[in-house]
């Protein structure tokens, strides 16, 4: 058995998983960042590894997480406001299992890669847009991985030089126009509304449709998607390129228009090649599955 740990920017998922990498067992939890949870952050995922070991013959335990990894810490996970995950004291606790961190969209893309919408695609793009946007790059068959295991941080690309300050320090972002944390704030803002769950949310734009200001918001994110899908496909050229995280959520507001928009206009180098524009399959399972393989 294999256990699979998703720290997400807004919810932690850890996943038991049998050697087909089915998920058979998964614990999931809402949660925002304050003090107190990022100091217990990892007593609570060892607490459930613990009863889940307890249990179980697990034999591998994998970690994706946002930010940079290295040598057992994960750093600078700026939308998550945390400068350091240090997981060496954990990885000696399950000294008889091998526990290996890795990279979340990263991971994510390669579940969607080998169990989900990019199955049938050699070169291929996952973003996963939620709190930021996160990507995987695959191409003939491989993710993209360098020496340094960083880069592909497509959404920190810039497409709009003096655009909003992002979390990383620069300005004008992808993530910063185009993650869903961003849109919703958006929206929130124009329609006046504290927090409400994501459910709520949806069926308030969807009632909202015919309100200006939410059609000028939803326009402007589908032409920020544009420039950042174009600059990506000029880089990549990919076959396909895959939406995940909670833009899924979301597909019902945007995917369409978005897929009309971008082979209209063909924004894009080699107009004869625009790549298919897919939607995650896996959900929240993308990163737990992905933290396995
Ligand atoms: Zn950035």
């Amino acid at each position: 058995m294999k256990i699979g740990i998703d720290i997400g920017g807004s919810h932690i998922g850890i996943g038991l998983l049998n050697d087909e990498n089915q998920i058979i067992k998964k614990i999931e939890k809402d949660i925002t960042y304050d003090e107190q949870t990022k100091k217990n952050l990892i007593n609570y995922i060892e607490k459930i590894i613990d009863e889940l070991i307890q249990e179980n013959d697990v034999n591998f335990i994998g970690i994706v997480t946002p930010g940079i990894l290295k040598n057992g810490m994960a750093l600078n996970l700026v939308n998550l406001g945390i400068e350091k995950l240090d997981f060496n004291n954990l990885i000696s606790k399950y000294s008889n299992i091998v526990v290996k961190l890795k990279n979340d969209s990263k991971s994510a893309g390669l579940a969607e890669k080998q169990y989900g919408a990019l199955k049938e695609y050699n070169d291929a793009v996952f973003l996963c847009l939620g709190t930021g946007i996160g990507s995987a790059v695959f191409l003939n068959n491989k993710l993209l991985i360098n020496n340094r295991n960083t880069g592909f941080e497509l959404g920190h690309m810039i497409i709009n030089k003096d655009g909003i300050k992002c979390n990383c320090g620069k300005r004008g972002c992808f993530e910063t126009y185009c993650s869903i944390k961003r849109f919703k704030e958006r929206i929130r803002d124009v329609l006046d509304m504290g927090n409400c769950s994501p459910q709520e949310l949806l069926e308030i734009i969807q009632k909202e449709k015919n309100n200006e200001k939410v059609k000028q918001i939803i326009d402007e994110y589908i032409e920020n998607m544009i420039v950042g899908l174009s600059n990506i496909i000029d880089i990549f050229n990919p076959e396909a390129i895959c939406l995940g995280g909670s833009f899924v959520f979301f597909r019902d507001i945007f995917y369409e228009k978005l897929v009309v928009e971008m082979n209209n206009r063909k924004y894009v180098f080699d107009k004869n090649n625009i790549p298919k524009i897919l939607l995650a399959e896996l959900k929240n399972d993308a990163g737990i599955i992905g933290a396995v393989l």
